[in-house]
């Protein structure tokens, strides 16, 4: 038995943080899968419980796999139109959503005046470099790299999403999900075990408990992905130039959610991990 600690969960080595601070919204790069570390409990424990810790372990880096895969081909996807019309798209979209939005797009070289803020310059390391791209509340600001314009969209998706009580409140949830297997093992230990049998509620449903409280995040991404894909069509046709493929962006736009989904599967396979350690 070993007492639950926020320690027992390490991140996969991703070449992406999971930005946990204040931004309400830190885009696909964010993504970490939790997991514990298997514990060797002692020889008392079953051959059963060993077997199934290994197995979450193994089905835990596999995740992980899954995730930087779409984190690769999303961070390889290409522009599904010019960064001018980007630019006209994300205007219209802050117009027509009257949005109080800074939208900045971020290189190594213009990132240096946001020097004065050092949390907000760090972040935007990634950004800079095409990696990450996110929607600060705090500071009504959207940014996006340079090199990779199209993922403003869904940053203004988000900005969109604060005008909505419920969709805001979603948002707001992402930074509470990662304590779900903690606070499932506690209230698992407040619950205690039933009298005829041997797993209480929790015990039993942890890996969907753990999910379902990354499903607020997962349902506010793609709400986020949807506006700024729609927001293509309302520019008029005549406004943009050269070619525009909206299946990039929709592919483009889909691997990140996936790595949404690998994440809140991860958080499901931690949850499950806390319980049997805790057991
Ligand atoms: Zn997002």
């Amino acid at each position: 038995m070993n007492s639950f600690s926020v320690n027992n969960y390490s991140a996969f080595n991703t070449p992406y943080s999971y930005y946990n601070g204040s931004y309400s919204a830190p885009y696909w790069q964010g993504q970490q899968v939790y997991y514990t570390e298997p514990e060797n409990n002692g020889a008392d424990n079953a051959a059963k419980t060993v077997g199934l810790a290994a197995m979450l372990q193994a089905l835990a880096i596999g995740i992980q796999k899954g995730s930087q895969w779409f984190a690769k081909k999303l961070e390889a996807g290409k522009e599904f139109t010019s960064s001018d019309n980007v630019h006209k798209i994300a205007d219209s979209m802050i117009k027509r959503n009257k949005l109080n939005v800074t939208v900045d797009y971020i290189t190594p070289q213009n990132r240096a005046r946001y020097a004065s803020n050092p949390a907000l310059y760090n972040e935007l390391e990634d950004v800079a470099k095409g990696q990450n791209a996110f929607y600060a509340d705090q500071y009504k600001l959207a940014v996006a790299p340079k090199s990779k314009p199209s993922l403003i969209l869904h940053e203004l998706g988000h900005a969109t999403n604060t005008k909505n009580p419920i969709l805001k409140l979603l948002q707001k949830s992402r930074r509470y999900a990662v304590y779900a297997p903690m606070a499932l093992l506690l209230a698992s230990k407040v619950i205690g075990k039933p009298q005829d049998r041997d797993k209480n509620f929790i015990e039993r449903n942890a890996g969907v408990l753990g999910f379902a409280a990354f499903l607020p995040t997962i349902i506010e991404e793609g709400a986020a992905s949807l506006k700024g894909i729609n927001a293509v069509k309302h520019v008029p046709k005549n406004l943009l130039n050269g070619a525009l493929n909206t299946n990039i962006l929709k592919r483009n736009y889909l691997c990140a959610l996936a790595t949404y989904i690998l994440a809140g599967v991860g958080l499901g396979i931690a949850s499950k991990q806390t319980i049997i350690e805790n057991s």
